[in-house]
């Protein structure tokens, strides 16, 4: 084994073969002479499937390690590696997260039957999000790219908005059930220090029906809240939590109580700082205002509100190819960032008969912006932080400056007029921007 390759096992600790290259280049440059932006501590790389592993390695080696000197933890999330490790590979991501605060990952695939033909899997894995997100316990921001060229569904939006979703418990977590015929629903909590159990008659059913019992705890809506209140605060964006608490007076209303009272005690003051403010809204008052506004707003939704507005809000937006997600941890340290689409499979497969392929990296690449920048933030690097904004402009400005764009894109703008000198392949979009970002660092 060379010196470089040795010292490329140093600071890559997992190795593919595509990453012990581009580590190789790096130890090279770290060996050598280095103009390029130093960074104090490592952010972590989670590797992932099909078109996007593609895009992967390429926004690594064109964008990112020619101007970043970084300490990459490199976790190769592919399916085959995570058949070769059982999946441990995921769970030990998730702690290197956990330990560097910053992950930045790409689209992998949630196997299903068919995919555990195709790689032959010994058991169907759980999808490498929810793994993340269960042991990060945190919440998922959605956050759309505003391309000025692009036009829109939702004309009016002219900044983003942005939605948390509480990921734990409600429907999702629900016990439902068909009842056969007429007979009675009843609920019972029985405390555990043995006071006296409690009793609701839910329903008496004349005929058949339906039924559902679900439940929420205050330490999970409290971390949410937390998350909640601290991107806002990251984006300098007014916060909004929407409920239905004038049906459920209880339930919503403690998710209510526990927003409110968090604001008060927490961070109202710099809110107010900041020119910012929490509101609690109907959610539907709250649809309506959103339809009706500009954008520029964290939204934080319930669970199954946040599955239903975060589509929406996709849709409304444009592409898929155009929104981002973010997981913050309750105590906002810890940020993991990723594109919200798929491994693209379909132009993976034409990729794979050697045709061409038109497929958007945007959101790929500001996964790495948006990572960074949460680094640039935790250990104070302007030049860092600058970095990651040059980067965000050269993929935009490519678009509504120089008119280059990926098929995706061409279509949302010419719709069925389209032609195909109207947008680029994958790797002439890649370069376009690669030079854009030389340019505006003066290389
Ligand atoms: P997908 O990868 O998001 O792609 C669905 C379709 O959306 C594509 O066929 C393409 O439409 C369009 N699209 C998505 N991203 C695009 C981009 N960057 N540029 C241009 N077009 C884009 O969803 P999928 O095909 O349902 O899922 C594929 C695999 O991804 C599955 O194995 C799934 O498990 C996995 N997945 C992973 C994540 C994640 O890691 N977070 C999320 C969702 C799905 P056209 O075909 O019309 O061009
Ligand atoms: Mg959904």
């Amino acid at each position: 084994m060379s010196l470089l390759t040795t010292s490329a096992r140093r600071l890559v600790p997992s190795l593919s073969k595509t990453a012990l290259a581009s580590a190789n280049a790096q130890a090279a440059r770290f060996y050598s002479k280095d103009s390029r932006i130093q960074v104090a501590n490592p952010v972590v790389d989670l590797d992932g499937d099909e078109m996007t592993r593609i895009i992967w390695q390429d926004i690594k080696d064109k964008l990112i390690l020619p101007h970043v000197n970084l300490d990459i933890k490199y976790y190769d999330l592919g399916m085959n590696y995570r058949e070769q490790t059982r999946d441990q590979v995921t769970i030990d991501a998730a702690h290197a997260i956990q330990k560097y605060n910053v992950g930045i990952k790409c689209a992998t695939i949630t196997p299903d039957e068919a995919r555990v033909k195709e790689y032959n899997l010994t058991e169907m894995y759980k999808s490498p999000n929810g793994t993340i997100r269960n042991i990060l316990n945190g919440t998922v921001f959605r956050e759309p790219i505003l391309l000025k060229s692009v036009p829109r569904i939702v004309p009016g939006w002219k900044s983003p908005i942005v939605i948390g979703r509480h990921a734990f418990g409600d429907q999702y977590r629900a016990t439902d059930f068909v009842a056969e015929g007429p007979g009675r629903f009843e609920m019972t909590f029985t405390p555990q220090n043995g006071g006296e159990p409690k009793k609701w008659v839910v329903y008496d059913y004349k005929g058949a029906g339906v039924g559902m019992a679900m439940y929420n705890t205050d330490e999970s809506v409290t971390g949410f809240a937390h998350s909640c209140f601290k991107m806002a605060l990251a984006k300098k964006m007014p916060l909004y939590l929407s409920t239905k608490n004038t049906i459920l007076k209880k339930y919503d209303g403690r998710f209510k109580d526990i927003f409110e009272d968090i604001y008060q005690k927490n961070y109202k003051a710099e809110y107010e700082a900041n020119k910012i403010w929490y509101e609690h809204r109907l959610i539907d008052d709250m649809v309506a205002q959103a339809l009706k506004s500009s954008g520029g707003f964290v939204w934080a939704c319930k669970n199954y509100d946040g599955d239903v507005q975060s589509d929406i809000l996709a849709q409304g937006f444009g592409s898929l190819g155009l929104m981002t997600s973010t997981l913050i941890t309750p105590d906002g340290k810890t940020l993991e960032s990723e594109a919200a689409h798929g491994t693209v499979t379909r132009h993976y497969r034409e990729h794979q008969k050697g045709r061409e392929t038109s497929t958007n990296p945007i959101a790929s690449i500001f996964a790495w912006t948006r990572g960074l920048a949460h680094r640039a933030k935790l250990d104070n690097n302007e030049a860092l932080l600058k970095f990651s904004l040059d980067l965000e402009k050269a993929c935009m400005d490519t678009v509504d400056v120089s008119g280059i764009m990926t098929k995706d894109l061409a279509l949302a703008i010419h719709g069925d007029k389209l032609a195909r000198s109207h947008y680029v392949t994958t790797s002439e979009y890649m370069q376009a921007v690669t030079d854009n970002l030389n340019k505006v660092r003066g290389h």
